[in-house]
């Protein structure tokens, strides 16, 4: 009995020294300020010490026959931190979504999914003006060169459900993709004049964020049609639009604007939105919640963050000097429902950044490849299997 106590005892010590040592390691390697993988450095600290109380060496011994040599338990390594770019602002620090860093891994290294590195560029436009342009629009001429030049820098468009998956699941997209979403309600003549040459010559869809208000059949009518094309991908932009979703607003409200979306589309096109352009660039923590379960899948915002890529979404936790105008995104608990949109007004200046972060964050990845496939196979593969 002696012995198995001083086993028993052993083997807390052991448990609470590998807990101590991650948070060392937690306290040394990751500042405060910069911690947005709190939750898979958590589950990995707590898969370590699962790992080692149910390692096989550790099965208490009661018999006085001699311990048999066993394979020495592998120390699973640390998991390496974020990768972090210099070319996003100090405030706009990207955060992660997948708490289960196993299943992360499994998706990051699936040969059949996006390769590391693989982001998206989310660009905002309005009008696209014949004449001068005004406010947020561009001119015609505008719209060309920045569509010329996404192209040419070898991006390629994706729609709604692609994004999602992408942003789910890691599901193969190009490694430089871009998603146009026009805001407000547009006649069929705008996607035929600006956007179909774009669909006919490389294939490339448009996401239309359609406000649902239930009036003007006529302009629902050309819009199904565009709909029903399949290359102009409708989705939700609130239902009476011009009063923005604020922290004043009940559940009431935010449910029929949110819900009352879905319901239009639903009737006139056919289709069920997964996404919601929030009208205005308002959201709140509430309205987060609600839409989720309303069966919304991702959000988007009117903040310049920077571009995504699967488990990580530039964002700020404060109101901040370097972009004074955008609700700081982490208050609201979901980043999947507050995604950063750049205004077509600023593409062309940010392709190259938007590029260069892309091809440092595949640098990282594989910089880290060995560290993080050991970790998956100590951790992980017992439970999760093989990465395709
Ligand atoms: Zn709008």
């Amino acid at each position: 009995m002696r012995r198995k106590t001083a086993r028993h005892s052993s083997l807390i010590s052991r448990f609470l020294l590998s807990l101590s040592l991650f948070a060392t390691l937690l306290a040394a390697c990751q500042p405060a300020a910069a911690t947005p993988d709190i939750n898979a450095a958590l589950t990995a600290a707590f898969e370590t010490a699962v790992a080692q109380i149910n390692a096989p060496t550790a099965t208490p011994q009661i018999t006085e026959t001699p311990i048999p040599t066993a394979t020495v338990p592998r120390t699973p390594p640390a998991l390496p931190a974020v990768y972090q770019s210099a070319l996003l602002k100090p405030e706009d620090l990207p955060r992660t979504y997948i708490t289960d860093s196993c299943q992360y891994l499994k998706n990051k290294w699936d040969s059949t999914k996006s390769a590391p590195g693989t982001m998206v560029m989310v660009v905002m436009h309005h009008g696209i003006n014949k004449g001068e342009a005004s406010g947020n629009d561009v001119t015609v001429n505008e719209h060309k060169k920045i569509m010329d030049s996404l192209f040419e820098a070898g991006f390629t468009a994706i729609n709604m459900q692609q994004m999602a998956d992408f942003i789910y699941d890691n599901a193969f997209i190009p490694q430089r993709s871009v998603i146009f979403i026009v805001d407000d309600r547009h006649f069929a003549e705008y996607f035929n004049d600006h956007w179909r040459p774009y669909h006919d010559q490389w294939g490339w869809p448009v996401v239309n964020a359609y406000i649902g208000i239930d009036e003007r059949t006529d302009l629902w009518a050309e819009n199904a049609a565009l709909s029903a094309e399949g290359w102009v991908d409708y989705q939700s932009h609130g239902y009476i639009h011009n009063i923005p979703i604020s922290e004043g607003s009940t559940d009431e409200f935010i449910t029929i604007e949110m819900g009352g979306a879905i319901a239009s589309i639903q009737k006139y096109m056919n289709k069920t939105p997964i996404a919601y352009i929030w009208p205005g660039g308002g959201f709140t923590k509430r309205a987060v919640e609600i839409g989720s379960t309303l069966g919304y899948k991702l959000g988007f915002t009117v903040n310049e963050r920077g571009p995504v890529m699967y488990n990580w979404i530039p964002q700020a936790d404060a109101v901040n000097a370097s972009n004074p105008l955008a609700i700081p995104e982490t208050p609201a608990g979901n980043p999947l429902m507050t995604l950063p949109r750049y205004w077509s007004t600023n593409v062309l200046d940010n392709i190259d950044t938007v590029r260069v972060i892309g091809e440092e964050a595949a640098a990282y990845a594989e910089q880290n490849k060995a560290v993080e496939l050991e970790y998956y196979d100590i951790v992980c593969a017992p439970t999760y299997g093989a990465i395709p």
